[in-house]
């Protein structure tokens, strides 16, 4: 008997009702399991996320967050071909799989890697801190906390792993918990892996939920603190997103609809260069690689009108080298669609197509497989069509064939290059194969406001390149208009879709403790002992350490530009200051600096083991012979730092505020200095 698939859902695993929808086995068409929900309320689901799950994690700080990630993503690894092995009824290659499978557990191990960006806490602030009152008593911040609610993922069924990972691996570090919809088409694959995240006891109870099967219903169940991201059809996305649940609610949705993307050739790229060479391939291997069932792939090959023919010429060669067929079989290079509905779906696509171009490679009918049935399994020839006259005949902008299908498309001018780009009215990513560097300027800033992420090839990236179809989990991923309007992953802007941005005003003392980060004009924290004596636990944030003061001599300028070969004319010569700012020889700005330093460093042995760097620093006025500066430095911020390994010394970054100001009570020069600081306990 089929298995039935298991939802994951109130900390239980729960097969709906009923027989359920039979998912099949894409290569063989035999039956694989089959998935239901009926019976199972999603009002409960969502509320138990938002109930057990997100109390759970937005306790954790992004480090332990990102640290669960690491964890998870590290266990999933020593189970992957269990996941391969199961990936083969999706009608995937060993090397299809491996983007979804192992593309996916990158991003969990990208997006752990991220914690380090964000500080030791449960929350954290983003951006400057904004002064709002003359005495300095008053001014504003934002800061990001983690939404009360559940993220509910709807994906589409091109990759039932990496579009699970590349989400939660987002929404978890944020602090919110998800629930899983994949396509029920393919979601035997994500019903595995979840069932093996299950068992790996590693992520706190409600922070992961899955559904297998349909999920009709479960928008009216959203609320305000939610967030959906959906990726799949525009249709059902728009249907989705105009929902009365969503609107009225301000529900943030996010949506990666259909797209169709272009790969571009410079008219410079002709044959015999290496960016020629390097387009060919690429669009090669967007038509083959997961049978073409990729948002990214190339849908529109648009050409210059005199290298049409041998485009052509070179793609057909490549693509008769593709071996279709059954992915356990030695040479095969492409598999099958994931399902008959799914190639049902594109053959009516090209048939549309077909109304206004013409199929130059391919049949709809007929292909030739190898170690498979071609009447059982999902399997399609790619299908390779030209378009005479892409301003006229549009549907090549409009229609989307979501298989192995592609189109060829001649310009005579870059300005009709990038407008035929524009007739896709927004894709998730454009490619430009040129070695021109005017040409890709000016096609970038042409194309950019219609696309997600654009990708320029050319022979110096031709070997490194991640490819036309890869988005990156630390940039975005995402299109304008027609792709969704959507935007995720993107490292730290991804994380923000699920936190709220909340502007926070007060003085800068109290911010300064709500938000642990001291805020400039915030009070100072004088205490006894110097801040290089004490170790990281015992450093607060605002305490203070205010120097000793220095008369600044000509001599010390004069030192300085030989020490440092620095002989600037401002800091050497008293004649060339005409029509400067400066009115007398300079000090350099290092120097103040450096001086600084000398006033407030305290030089025995003691918990400060290094200084590592400075992360802002502003001269902000000229300092001359005769100023004498002091310093005031303060802790502004401390992050905590894990061991690499058992015996590493424990320690942390202390970032201090440094405040040089001259006999007038002005600062003269301000910089953020990074030290790392031993712990005490060295547990
Ligand atoms: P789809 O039919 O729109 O389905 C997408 C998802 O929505 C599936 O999980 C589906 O579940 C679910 N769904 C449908 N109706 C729903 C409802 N009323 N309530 C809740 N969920 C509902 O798309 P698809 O055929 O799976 O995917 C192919 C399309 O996705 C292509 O057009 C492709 O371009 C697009 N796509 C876009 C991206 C991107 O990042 N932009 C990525 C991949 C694919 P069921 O399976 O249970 O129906």
């Amino acid at each position: 008997m089929t298995r039935k698939l298991n939802n994951y859902i109130l900390g239980k695993k729960i097969t709906g009702d009923g027989e359920g929808r039979p998912l099949l086995n894409a290569i063989t068409g035999e039956a694989v399991a089959t998935a239901s929900t009926q019976g199972i309320n999603f009002g409960e689901v969502l509320d138990y996320g938002r109930t057990v799950g997100n109390p759970n994690l937005r306790k954790m700080t992004f480090h332990e967050r990102g640290r669960m990630i690491k964890a998870l993503a590290l266990y999933l690894m020593t189970k992957k071909e269990k996941f391969y092995e199961l990936s083969w009824a999706t009608g995937a290659t060993r090397a299809d799989s491996w983007i979804d499978i192992e593309g996916g557990f990158g991003n969990l191990f990208s997006y752990s890697s991220l914690r380090r960006q964000f500080p030791d806490t449960t929350y954290c602030v983003e951006g400057d801190y904004l002064p709002l009152s003359k005495d300095g008593n008053f001014g504003g911040t934002h800061i990001m906390v983690p939404k009360t609610g559940v993220a509910v993922h709807i994906n589409a069924y091109n990759f039932p792993v990496w579009g699970m990972l590349e989400k939660v691996a987002v929404n978890w570090l944020a602090g919110i918990p998800a629930v899983v919809k994949p396509a029920t088409v393919t979601s035997f694959l994500t019903e595995l892996v979840v069932s093996e995240i299950d068992k790996s006891g590693i992520l706190p109870e409600g922070a992961l939920q899955l559904i297998c099967g349909s999920a009709n219903g479960i928008i009216d169940h959203v609320e305000s603190q939610d967030v959906v991201t959906f990726t799949g059809s525009a249709f059902t996305g728009r249907q989705l997103k105009g929902h009365p649940n969503v609107i009225n609610n301000s529900v943030p949705f996010n949506l990666e609809a259909d797209s169709l993307n272009a790969s571009i050739l410079g008219e410079d790229a002709v044959p015999g260069t290496p960016e020629f060479d390097l387009f060919i391939k690429e669009v090669r291997k967007e038509m083959t690689v997961k049978a073409g069932q990729k948002c990214t792939a190339i849908r529109r090959v648009i050409v210059p009108t005199n290298l049409v023919g041998e485009v052509q010429e070179a793609l057909r060669i490549q693509l008769n080298k593709t071996t279709i067929g059954d992915p356990n079989v030695e040479g095969v290079r492409m598999g099958a669609l994931a399902g008959y509905n799914q190639r049902e779906e594109v053959r009516e696509n090209v048939m549309q197509l077909a109304e206004f171009q013409e199929i130059i490679y391919g049949d709809l009918q007929e292909v030739a497989v190898t170690g498979a049935d071609a009447n059982k399994g999902s399997f399609l020839s790619p299908i390779l069509m030209y378009n005479d006259a892409p301003f006229e005949k549009t549907a090549v902008h409009e229609i989307e064939a979501f298989g192995p299908v592609s189109t060829i498309l001649p310009y005579d001018s870059l300005e009709d290059a990038i407008e035929i780009t524009r007739l896709g009215r927004g894709s998730l990513v454009t490619s430009i194969a040129t070695n021109d560097p005017q040409i890709a300027t000016e096609f970038v800033l042409g194309a950019a406001p219609y696309n997600g992420r654009i990708l320029v090839l050319d022979r110096h990236n031709g070997k490194v390149q991640t490819g036309h179809g890869s988005p990156l989990p630390m940039l975005v991923h995402g299109g304008p208009g027609r792709a969704g309007g959507g935007e995720e992953m993107g490292g730290k802007r991804g994380v923000y879709h699920y936190m709220q941005r909340t502007a926070l005003q007060g003085n800068p003392t109290m911010l300064g403790s709500i938000t642990q980060v001291y805020q400039p004009g915030g009070s100072y924290l004088e205490k006894p002992v110097h801040v290089f004596r004490k170790h990281f636990e015992e450093l607060e944030i605002g305490e203070t350490v205010i120097t000793h003061k220095r008369t600044i001599t000509e001599a010390d300028i004069v030192n300085f530009a030989n020490v440092s070969w620095d002989h600037f004319y401002a800091h050497t010569d008293v004649t060339s200051l005409d029509e400067t700012i400066f009115e007398q020889r300079v000090a350099h700005g290092y120097f103040v600096l450096s001086a600084a330093a000398g006033l407030f460093v305290d030089a025995a042995k003691g918990p400060v083991l290094l200084n590592y760097g400075l992360d802002e620093c502003r001269f902000m006025k000229p300092v001359y012979a005769g100023a004498t500066i002091g310093v005031r430095l303060t802790v502004k911020e401390k992050v905590a730092q894990e061991k690499r390994e058992e015996d590493d010394i424990a320690k942390g970054i202390v970032k201090f505020l440094v405040d040089v100001y001259d006999e007038t009570g002005e600062t003269v020069a301000l910089a953020t200095i990074l030290t790392m600081v031993k712990m005490k306990n060295q547990e």
